[in-house]
């Protein structure tokens, strides 16, 4: 899901920095910085001090116990996050960059020290994550003592941001006031540090810190499910979102980015994507902050950072905005889970019945039987393609083809000449390369997007995209946030269709059949084998085919006379893929086994 996000950033002046009777006070300090005492302030010069935070962090110097390490820390300057975002072509990541593990109360006085600096931007950032009142104040930071007041609670962010060029040069911060939350960086700290964290940390909501995610989750969230683990928890996060880059092809080419993905606890609603990053309802934390869970079911912590991670426009044209994201949590999920493909085994109703895998049966009859436009295939979430508002159909239907292609290229491909594991990993960079036109219509990009991926792979893949109804005509107003015309004209076919014929067809002419089922079939090229009659139990409406009796199978066709009336994919119905339910209306005559090569036999 995706949201629009009034982020309400009220900037406020720090007071004047110079405060009247701080002279004498900070007289009492060595150094600038505060961080250790001069030789006059023994026990009970100290409690001259008028300053009571001063006071109190002169007398902890005194006696050995000052949190040195959690008050006074380096920052470091990150890329603007807007300006990021236009280079990838995303939404913006992080803005919450340097948590400083200090906790603000409402009102409280905030004293900083910051080093010396040729000017940089510097702001605190205080968050309040801890309710669903949810506040974002900006405090503007310059070198030397600041002192002011906030207006809300909340975690505490130094926000240095460059816009140009190298990043500014690190810059030494000592925050005098507050309460001490902690941050756990996974990338230093070890997981002791992460349990003292869980147990000692003054405000509900705690900032972990990896190579690529922040995530800002609840100190509760995190003790019911990953009390220890806390470089575990982290290190699942860093490689759901390293999946998303290498996809981008930023690993590839060399750009990963050195700002975070944030994500962040949220106490109303459920999950979305906003302007801020990703953002999940606490109640979901029992799947999201447990490892093991989160490894079994990745799809809605991918999908949310799958959306801040859409290359927009090019990658996310109208009718699509929540189809491109899932080519990210599809591939993770089947990465971290291969026995168990979301789309070939979740039980889910299909034109006849819910049927494991009933999201692919459901497309191919969609486009296969019933010739509709990509973006209109009906499914389970969407029967009713017309609307008075648009035309459109089911989000997970229209992944399959997308998915199907990550199949072909990465899985059947591996180890073969025109195996192509970089496949979206290319078509993703150039999305982010290629220029944005103002085209009149958006199916500029979805034509784009078949060139490119003829091009990537070095294949005229014009069947394919026109079998799954990609390259095909429509003139409709189609589903997304905001609705868009889609038309593709004959002529537009056509053009795309000469490009794509400087490449060779694939070998196989039937990818379309592929799913996580036939992997073996397509990469040994399996001789499809199988006599009539034999090898299924028939019932009323239906054959149950032995899929061991048929070798070789990668789908099944049923027809009345010539016509085409119901597909099925080798394993649908079943997890275990031993059995395939092939469906019979009434008035079928035949039914065909599809080979990989595209091989038909009859199997009545
Ligand atoms: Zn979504």
């Amino acid at each position: 899901m995706m949201k629009k996000l009034a982020i309400i950033s009220f900037l406020i002046c720090a007071s004047n920095l110079t405060f009247a009777q701080s002279e004498n006070d900070l007289s009492f300090f060595n150094k600038k910085n505060l961080t250790s005492l001069a030789k006059k302030a023994n026990q009970q010069a100290i409690q001259e001090i008028q300053h009571p935070v001063l006071r109190e962090v002169a007398n902890q110097i005194k006696n050995g116990n000052y949190p040195l390490g959690e008050r006074f820390k380096t920052y470091e300057s990150f890329l603007d996050p807007k300006i990021l975002a236009k280079e990838l072509k995303t939404s913006p990541y992080s803005q919450f960059e340097n948590p400083t593990g200090i906790y603000f109360s409402a009102n409280e006085e905030v004293l900083v020290w910051v080093e010396e600096n040729e000017n940089q931007k510097l702001n605190l950032l205080v968050t309040n994550w801890d309710d669903e009142h949810f506040r974002m104040h900006s405090y503007p930071l310059k070198a030397g003592l600041n002192k002011f007041q906030v207006k809300d609670k909340g975690n505490s962010y130094i926000q240095h941001f460059y816009e140009e060029g190298k990043p500014f040069k690190k810059l030494k911060i000592h925050i005098l006031s507050g309460k001490i939350n902690g941050v756990f960086d996974a990338r230093k700290d070890d997981n002791n540090k992460y349990q003292k964290i869980l147990s000692s940390a003054h405000g509900p909501v705690i900032d972990l810190v990896g190579k690529k995610v922040h995530l800002a989750y609840s100190k509760e969230s995190l003790k019911n499910g990953t009390p220890e683990n806390g470089k575990g928890l982290v290190a699942l996060y860093d490689s759901i979102i390293h999946i998303q880059h290498e996809i981008m092809g930023l690993v590839k080419y060399k750009k990963e980015p050195k700002n975070h993905m944030f994500g962040r606890v949220i106490w109303k609603g459920f999950m979305h994507a906003d302007g801020l990053g990703a953002a999940f309802h606490d109640n979901t934390m029992k799947d999201l902050a447990d490892i093991n869970r989160l490894r079994k079911n990745s799809w809605g912590v991918a999908h949310e950072f799958g959306h801040v991670n859409q290359v927009r426009p090019n990658m996310k044209w109208t009718g699509t905005t929540e189809v491109t994201n899932n080519i990210y949590s599809v591939w993770t999920q089947y990465l971290y889970n291969s026995h168990s493909p979301k789309l070939e085994h979740e039980k889910l109703k299909d034109y006849d019945e819910p049927k494991i895998g009933g999201r692919i049966t459901a497309y191919m009859e969609s486009a296969f039987v019933h010739n509709q436009p990509w973006l209109t295939q009906a499914g389970p979430d969407r029967w009713d393609r017309e609307r008075k508002r648009d035309w459109g159909g089911d989000h997970f239907v229209k992944l399959v083809p997308l998915w199907q292609l990550q199949l072909y290229f990465h899985e059947v491909g591996a180890g073969k000449k025109w195996g192509n594991k970089n496949f979206y990993w290319d078509i993703f960079y150039k999305a982010i390369q290629e220029p944005v036109t103002d085209q009149e219509s958006e199916s500029y990009y979805q034509l784009q997007f078949v060139k490119n991926a003829c091009k990537v792979s070095g294949l005229d893949l014009t069947d394919f995209f026109k079998k799954s109804g990609i390259l095909a005509p429509i003139n409709l107003i189609v589903d997304d946030y905001t609705v868009g015309r889609m038309l593709i004209t004959d002529q537009d076919i056509q053009e795309v269709e000469k490009y794509a014929s400087q490449f060779p067809k694939p070998s196989s002419p039937v990818i379309h059949y592929l799913t996580a089922n036939s992997i073996s079939i397509f990469k040994n090229q399996e001789v499809l084998k199988g006599k009539i009659n034999e090898g299924f139990s028939k019932e009323k409406d239906r054959l149950i085919i032995d899929n061991l009796a048929w070798p070789g199978a990668v789908a099944f066709e049923t027809y009345q006379g010539d016509k085409l009336v119901k597909v099925a994919f080798r394993g649908a119905g079943f997890t275990n893929n031993q059995h395939t339910i092939v469906h019979l209306p009434i008035g079928s005559t035949k039914v065909k086994a599809i080979g990989w090569n595209g091989e038909k036999i009859d199997v009545i």
